[in-house]
């Protein structure tokens, strides 16, 4: 394997990369504690375990592109649905609540917003089913390069 940047031959392949950089964390500790992690803020008394994973900066340049979550998109949706009703409903035509102006608004509004919720959930399904699979299949041929750091990938077929 041989680096098209400086042509040293010692380069890994980019998976090992992101692999050793990932490591198990365990702290504990007492009193009043608190940590800010990447998944979010943990408080605890008394006595606090936490549990979680770091990663180096290395292993994360090396991560593999990951898939799209469609959770908040629903999520959204769900959500987008409520306020838009209740912003219907309350602020639009507070005096007509349940007649058919409001009705017709609500059912407009509920077309025109699940008909882009779709839409992106389209975008997100292509990307997860077309678009992934080759970004996963070109990371599964990258390395990158111990002496200068390049990253490159295998020419398919190799
Ligand atoms: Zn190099």
């Amino acid at each position: 394997m041989q680096c098209p940047k400086c042509n040293s031959g010692d380069a890994v392949k980019l998976s090992l990369v992101h692999a050793a950089g990932l490591s198990d964390i365990q702290t504990s500790s007492r009193g009043h504690a608190w940590a800010l992690g990447t998944d979010g803020l943990l408080l605890g008394f008394g006595s606090s375990k936490a549990i979680g994973t770091s990663q180096t900066a290395l292993s994360k340049q090396a991560a593999p592109p990951l898939k799209k979550r469609y959770r908040y998109v629903i999520l959204a949706w769900l959500i987008g649905l409520a306020i838009g009703s209740w912003f219907i409903l309350v602020i639009i035509s507070p005096t007509t609540i349940l007649e058919s102006r409001a009705v017709s608004q609500m059912h407009w509004f509920a077309f025109v917003f699940s008909t882009v919720i779709a839409l992106l959930l389209a975008v997100l399904w292509r990307f997860n089913h077309i678009i992934l699979p080759r970004r996963r299949d070109c990371w599964n041929r990258s390395f990158m390069c111990c002496r200068c750091g390049e990253i490159f990938q295998l020419p398919s077929g190799q």
